[in-house]
């Protein structure tokens, strides 16, 4: 479990750092291959990062945020889903880079299979789905 929390922990460091880089290269007007390289990064780690925030998800929930002091599952930020609203389009399954979303096996329903892989405070999927307004995020971000 340690190990695991370990390599979640250094992978979501390593994204942290390529958008720093990425933001610092903007800044500086770095463009073409140089760029492209590091904004490749993302594209090319982004479904293996999904499979391991799935695989070790009971170790991600155990992840302690110092800047708000407590572990992950004890951090009430993730989607619901109105399930009135839903069309199940499964946009949000291929948006989301946490692998938040999944089916469920016996219906193809939508649903939200791992909450606590939600990026605190990030809300992006509910305006990708804002057609529907199916998606639905506590009313008040999270206070550090
Ligand atoms: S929650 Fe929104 S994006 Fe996801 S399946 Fe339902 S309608 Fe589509
Ligand atoms: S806010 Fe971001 S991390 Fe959270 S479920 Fe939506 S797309 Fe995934």
């Amino acid at each position: 479990m340690e190990k695991q929390k370990e390599l979640l922990s250094k992978i979501r460091q390593f994204m942290i750092l390529n958008l720093d880089i990425k933001k610092l290269m903007n800044e500086l007007g770095v463009e073409g291959d140089i760029y492209n390289v590091y904004s490749d990064i993302t594209n090319t780690t982004r479904e293996s990062n999904i499979k391991l925030y799935k695989k070790f998800y009971d170790a991600g929930k155990e992840i302690y945020y110092e800047k708000y002091g407590k572990i992950r599952k004890d951090i009430a930020w993730f989607p619901t889903i109105d399930s009135e609203k839903c069309k199940n389009c499964k946009k949000c399954i291929s948006f989301c880079p946490k692998g938040v979303y999944d089916v469920e096996e016996d219906n193809d329903n939508v649903i939200v299979k791992y909450p606590y892989n939600c990026i605190i405070n990030c809300n992006a999927c509910s305006y990708m789905c804002c057609e529907n307004n199916a998606i639905i995020f506590p009313k008040e971000k999270i206070i550090r």
